[in-house]
């Protein structure tokens, strides 16, 4: 039996838990990247299904590298603030071991907040953990500033699963606005896509925007950033069994892992 289709305005919000059914089967190998206890909880049933039916093994090998990542990123990146926009079923803000000094801010749309926080409302963070319910495409500065986030002072950002579902112009205003917000020192973790891999079957349609040179883009908003592809050797994780051509080949879907320090 074939798992129902989300209505077209609802399969992005879903692909939350998409994601978090991808890491509950990461978390359940012996050899796991990283152990997400609440994500089986979070995706439910349908995500699963949905899991089963349409994601490739390597699709899950992006997301188990990917989330892997950005978790050595955090914790490599010392700062009082992190921001998780799009945060979805991101369960970082209860299973990494920060603590206290850490405020960690969750943004994403309203009902997918409603539904994480109704599930994990038994659960103590490890930092202090604040969530805001905002759409991303609209003006979202204040609410982030009126829960005492402080722009003087560096901060940790990451945009994990994100850009590629907003149109460009969305995208852009979104990294004009991050930039605005991030003091000098500061980091940023995202991943894209390029522009060929708006075609990729379990996405297409929803894929909005490809960056073909994120480094380029991210130099425009006053960030040096590094790009890599999932299976370079610096982020293979012995997990991630394709490996990318070079980047001058041209004709490649690509994905691109982000990070970037703030001019
Ligand atoms: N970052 C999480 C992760 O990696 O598991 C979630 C990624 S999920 C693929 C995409 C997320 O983007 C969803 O949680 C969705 O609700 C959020 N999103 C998409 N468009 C948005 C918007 N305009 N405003 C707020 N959130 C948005």
């Amino acid at each position: 039996m074939t798992t129902p289709e989300p209505a077209s305005d609802e399969f992005v919000p879903f692909t939350a838990r998409l994601m978090a059914a991808m890491r509950a089967q990461e978390t359940n190998r012996p050899d796991r990247l990283f152990s997400d206890p609440f994500a089986a909880m979070l995706a439910g049933e349908e995500a699963v299904a949905m899991m089963r039916q349409r994601l490739s093994d390597n699709d899950l090998a992006y997301v188990a590298v990917r989330t892997r990542f950005f978790d050595d990123f955090l914790l490599s990146s010392p700062a009082g603030q992190v921001v998780l926009l799009a945060a979805g079923m991101d369960t970082r803000a209860f299973r990494l071991p920060w603590n206290r000094t850490v405020t960690c801010y969750e943004l994403d749309q309203p009902a997918v907040l409603n539904y994480k926080n109704a599930l994990l409302s038994e659960m103590t963070p490890t930092c202090q953990r604040h969530t805001i319910g905002a759409d991303l495409t609209q003006p979202w500065m204040p609410l982030l500033l009126d829960r005492g986030y402080r722009p003087e002072s560096p901060s940790i950002w990451l945009i994990e699963g994100l850009l590629m579902y907003l149109s460009d112009l969305d995208m852009r205003k979104l990294l004009h606005t991050v930039s605005d917000l991030a003091a000098p020192g500061s980091r940023l973790g995202l991943d894209v896509v390029n522009s060929l891999s708006l075609d990729y079957a379990p996405y297409k349609g929803y894929f909005r925007s490809g960056v073909d040179e994120p480094e380029s883009l991210l130099a425009e908003y006053g960030w040096d950033a590094v790009a890599v592809q999932p299976g370079d050797e610096a982020v293979n994780y012995s997990r991630y069994q394709q490996q990318f051509p070079p980047r001058d080949v041209p004709g490649v879907q690509r994905a691109f892992l982000v990070t970037a320090e703030r001019r």
